[in-house]
C-alpha cells in the first residue's frame, strides 16, 4: 500500500502526539512503544522507519517483539510537535533546571560531577523530564548555551564550569553561506545571460573556432537574431542593439555591369559611419538601377528586423 505524502506527514505528526502523550513526564529511556498495540496500531510501518531514519527513534527487539523508543532529538521534536514551545511551563522547567545547574558550579574552578538523583531532588522537577533534558541537551538546543551532559547515563551528570555561557553564534556562518550561494546564483544568471543575446534574448545558434590567419584561431558566437561576435573579424550587431546601423549610414553606390546578360546593375552599400561596419550588408543586383537599389534596401530591412521569441 502506498500513501500520499500529506497522509504520511499527518501520520508522523500523529505518531509524535501519541508517543508524547504516552511518555508524559517519563524518561525516554524507560518508555517503549509497542507498534502492535493501541494507540500505535494506526501508525504506518513506513512512519516508524521514517522516524528512525530521521534520528528521532530507535528500534529494539524486546522478548522477540519490536519496540520503539524516543531518542533525545526525538523528544525535542516531540515537544515541538505537541506545541510545548508555546507553553510557559516548558520555559519554567528549563529556567528551574538551568538555575540549579548554575548553582553547582558557582564559585568553582572546574567542572562538577553530581549524582543524577540528587540533581533531580534539588530541581524539584519530574525525574523523567530532567533525564530527557540532559539526554537531549535541551538547554543547549533551545537556548544555545553550554549545557550539562552525562558523565554516566542516568547516574552521573557533568556540569561544565562555563555552564550557561552562550555558544558561538553559528547563524553568522549560515548567513555567510547564504551570501555565498546568492553570489553563485548571480554568476549562474550571468552565465545564462551569456548564452542568450544580451540585447534581445535570442539563443546562440552556433559557436566555435574560426581561422584568423594561417596559424591563429579565433572564436565566434552566432545568435538567432543575426548578432555575430568574434575576436577575429567581421562582427555583426544585434538588430536591437542601439549601435545597429540605420540605412542612412550607407551610401548606395550603383555600378553598371555591361557584360552581365541579365543583371546590368549592381548596388554597393558603402558604410559611411563606424556603426555601419557592424552589419555586413551585401550588394544588390538588378536589371535596372532601381531594382539593384531595392535589393539592398530589402536586404537591410530583413537584417534590421528584431528577433522575436
Ligand atoms: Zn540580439
Amino acid at each position: 500500500m502506498t500513501f500520499s505524502q500529506e497522509n504520511q506527514k499527518d501520520n508522523v505528526s500523529l505518531a509524535f502526539r501519541e508517543m508524547m502523550a504516552e511518555l508524559g513526564d517519563g524518561s525516554v529511556a524507560l518508555i517503549l512503544f509497542d507498534p502492535n498495540r493501541e494507540p500505535f496500531r494506526v501508525i504506518y510501518q513506513t512512519t516508524w522507519k521514517e522516524l528512525i531514519d530521521q534520528g528521532w527513534l530507535e528500534e529494539h527487539e524486546v522478548e522477540l517483539q519490536t519496540r520503539y523508543r524516543l531518542k533525545g532529538a526525538g523528544w525535542i521534536e516531540g515537544l515541538w510537535r505537541v506545541g510545548a514551545y508555546k507553553d510557559q511551563t516548558l520555559e519554567q522547567k528549563m529556567s528551574g533546571l538551568a538555575a540549579t545547574l548554575k548553582e553547582y558550579v558557582k564559585g568553582r574552578e572546574r567542572d562538577v560531577v553530581v549524582l543524577f538523583h540528587k540533581l533531580v531532588e534539588r530541581t524539584g522537577l519530574p525525574e523523567g523530564w530532567v533525564f530527557n533534558a540532559i539526554e537531549s541537551s535541551l538547554l543547549s538546543k533551545l537556548w544555545n548555551m553550554r549545557d550539562a551532559s552525562w558523565e554516566e547515563r542516568g547516574t552521573l551528570v557533568r556540569i561544565p564550569l562555563n555552564f550557561g555561557m552562550k555558544l558561538l553564534d553559528h547563524t553568522a556562518d549560515i548567513r555567510a553561506d547564504l551570501e555565498m550561494m546568492r553570489k553563485e546564483l548571480e554568476t549562474a544568471k550571468e552565465e545564462l545571460r551569456e548564452v542568450t543575446c544580451s540585447f534581445c534574448g535570442a539563443p546562440i545558434i552556433g559557436q566555435g573556432s574560426v581561422p584568423v590567419s594561417e596559424h591563429d584561431e579565433g572564436y565566434y558566437v552566432a545568435y538567432a537574431c543575426g548578432r555575430y561576435d568574434t575576436d577575429a573579424y567581421g562582427e555583426q550587431a544585434c538588430p536591437s542593439d542601439p549601435k545597429f546601423p540605420k540605412l542612412e549610414e550607407y551610401e548606395l553606390v550603383l555600378r553598371q555591369n555591361p557584360k552581365d546578360p541579365v543583371f546590368k546593375w549592381t548596388c554597393f552599400p558603402q558604410p559611411k559611419t563606424r556603426n555601419a561596419g557592424l552589419l555586413h550588408l551585401s550588394s544588390g543586383y538588378g536589371r535596372t538601377e532601381e531594382e539593384a537599389n531595392q535589393k539592398v534596401v530589402e536586404t537591410y530591412h530583413q537584417a534590421a528586423k528584431p528577433w522575436k521569441r
